[in-house]
């Protein structure tokens, strides 16, 4: 048995773990709306609190769709909106996370995730079609992001993006810049007090990011 020491940290947003009893391991199973993701938490970012959010995203998703999730993990919001989904293109700059996407995949038979090696800045270069959805799930940092996001998310469609914060609106000036048609705040999970993890769900309009 080990239990977490303090919040998620560094680039990769893990945690370091102390062991309390039994066989010192870090590995778990995660059992999600029918699906396992098996997950090594002292390598890669893995928070059970998301998986309504995910079942929320998973309903705005149509069959058909392609989707983009930029800081992918070991993929529980990617494998979530492949069962909606035509494709998802899944990217991390981990090499564990990737590794435990792949894997993820395998053991849930999942075909339509394109697993990417990738810093999410990059990604405009990797993909030339823009998608219907772009997730942005890395609350903490998020908002450097934006030019990719929008570069690659099609007029009409959706930008999920999360962000830390203990202020309502407090990301909108940040996508004062961009060709935003309509934005839906909403709280997704506390952090800690005073402070949120906050969902806005970013309609693209016509134009081009800056
Ligand atoms: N979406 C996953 C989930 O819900 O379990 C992971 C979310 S975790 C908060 C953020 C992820 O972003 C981490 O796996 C981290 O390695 C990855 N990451 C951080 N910086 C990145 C970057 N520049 N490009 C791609 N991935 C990055």
């Amino acid at each position: 048995m080990v239990a977490p020491e303090g919040h998620v940290e560094g680039p990769y947003r893990t945690r370091r773990f102390t062991v309390l009893a039994g066989e010192p391991t870090t590995e778990t199973e995660v059992r999600e709306h029918g699906l396992v993701f098996r997950v090594d938490l002292a390598e890669v970012y893995f928070s059970a609190r998301l998986s309504t959010e995910r079942q929320r995203l998973a309903g705005l998703v149509e069959p058909g769709e392609r989707v983009l999730d930029m800081f992918a993990g070991a993929g529980p919001f990617a494998l979530t909106l492949a069962r909606a989904a035509r494709f998802v293109a899944a990217s991390d700059i981990n090499p564990a996370a990737v590794g435990a996407m792949i894997e993820n995949c395998r053991r849930n038979r999942i075909t339509n995730v394109l697993p990417v090696l990738a810093d999410a800045a990059r990604l405009p270069s990797v993909f030339t079609r823009p998608f219907d959805h772009v997730v942005m799930n890395l609350p903490l940092s998020p908002l450097p992001f934006l030019p990719a996001a929008f570069s690659l998310c099609r007029p009409g469609g959706t930008i999920h993006l999360y962000h830390l914060q203990s202020a309502e609106g407090e990301a909108l000036p940040a996508l004062a810049p961009f060709p935003v048609a309509d934005v839906v705040e909403h709280r997704v999970r506390s952090y800690s007090p005073g402070r949120w993890h906050a969902a806005y769900d970013i309609l693209a309009g016509p134009g081009t990011a800056p």
